[in-house]
């Protein structure tokens, strides 16, 4: 693994070629042509992942990404966001609190048993752990 060495993150708008099909750096195939793809630490300022932008109390606003950066050799890649378009953290509701709680037991609940099993319904499985190993024990 040769990764550049820890260069600045801002770098001079000067130096860096215009965005436009630009992707510096090897990857294998970007998930999205359209878009650019840097190494690690190597995006452009303003340019932020979701959990940057959330820990920033930002949401990407319903705006595609405009780059991605990949390492591990393109194997991991994150989607980054444009900090100039995302929106602030919508506040937490009553509504919204409701809305998620039934959504989260929604995915806990077995659809086979219809049993809230307490853990998240693997999709691999399509049910519960005890569901899935009667399944596989009467087949
Ligand atoms: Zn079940």
């Amino acid at each position: 693994m040769s990764y550049k060495p820890r260069s600045p993150r801002v770098a001079p708008a000067q130096n860096r070629p215009a965005p436009s099909g630009f992707s510096p750096g090897s990857h294998s195939g970007p998930a999205n042509p359209l878009v650019p793809v840097y190494p690690y630490r190597c995006a452009p300022d303003g340019l932020l992942t979701r959990r940057q932008l959330r820990a920033a109390g930002l949401r990407p606003g319903g705006v595609d990404p405009v780059a991605e950066i990949r390492w591990r050799r393109g194997r991991r890649f994150a989607l980054l966001y444009d900090r100039t378009h995302a929106l602030p953290v919508r506040p937490m509701t009553e509504g919204r609190r409701r809305a998620l709680n039934a959504a989260m037991r929604a995915r806990r609940t077995c659809p086979a048993c219809r049993r809230d099993r307490g853990y998240v319904i693997p999709r691999s499985l399509g049910c519960c752990w005890p569901c899935s190993d009667a399944s596989k024990e009467a087949a």
